[in-house]
């Protein structure tokens, strides 16, 4: 079922990985026709189309450099103004820093738009941890398991096809997960404090079901476009 928003959005997704942000994203943009526009796909178009702004990012990824905000901005600038985004964009992986909220302030207020939603997909660190940290394969059919969550029926026997080997994949202990969090929350905490000043910074608590988070965003959409 979609539904039409009274005014486009600007939707600003933010979550730390395994918190469902893609999926909810795809969610929206069936949901209500917005469209999810990612730094790289919008570069790696950009570069395809042949467009300034675009070549101006191909002479610089060329030399491996890194695309400046300037470049990255004419870009989104370019890809908003077609018809396709009518009905508004979930923005992701831009902006990442303080200062990229602000360019990107300034670019919406040159059409008389602004930040509809920042919205953070909040988790229980800890259960994320022990989420991720647990995890375990069986190795001939690849049937995942847990360690507390998904024991096998037997121990050591998988249930599926009784395989007696397990595999873990090295990034999915407790130490990296972690890590990972901490990177996530301190890149963006001042963008929380950026939208949060603005007063359009809302939080959803995204330890409930896929189902239940994507209604409370949709809530949060709805309220915010009217
Ligand atoms: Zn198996």
């Amino acid at each position: 079922m979609s539904e039409v928003l009274t005014t486009p959005a600007v939707l600003i997704l933010l979550g730390p990985p395994g918190a469902g942000k893609g999926t909810q994203a795809r969610m929206l943009e069936e949901r209500f026709g917005l469209i999810q526009l990612s730094t790289g796909d919008l570069l790696r178009a950009a570069v395809a189309e042949g467009s300034p702004a675009g070549l101006a990012a191909k002479a610089v990824m060329e030399t491996g450099g890194l695309v400046s905000d300037e470049i990255v901005l004419a870009i989104l600038k370019d890809r908003m103004a077609k018809p396709d985004v009518q009905a508004g964009v979930i923005l992701d992986g831009f902006p990442r820093t303080a200062g990229q909220a602000a360019a990107l302030d300034g670019l919406l207020a040159e059409s008389g738009q602004d930040v509809t939603a920042a919205i953070s997909l909040e988790v229980d660190d800890e259960a994320m941890i022990d989420r991720v940290a647990g995890r375990f394969t069986c190795a001939h059919c690849g049937e995942g398991y847990h360690d507390t969550h998904k024991k096998t029926a037997k121990a050591g026997t998988c249930d599926k096809c009784g395989g007696t080997e397990f595999k873990r994949r090295a990034d999915d202990n407790a130490e990296t997960a972690r890590e990972r969090l901490r990177a996530y929350h301190a890149e963006t905490a001042p963008l929380i404090a950026h939208y949060d000043k603005l007063g359009v910074l809302r939080t959803v608590d995204a330890m409930g079901s896929i189902a239940g988070v994507a209604k409370a965003l949709r809530t949060i959409v709805k309220s915010a476009t009217e």
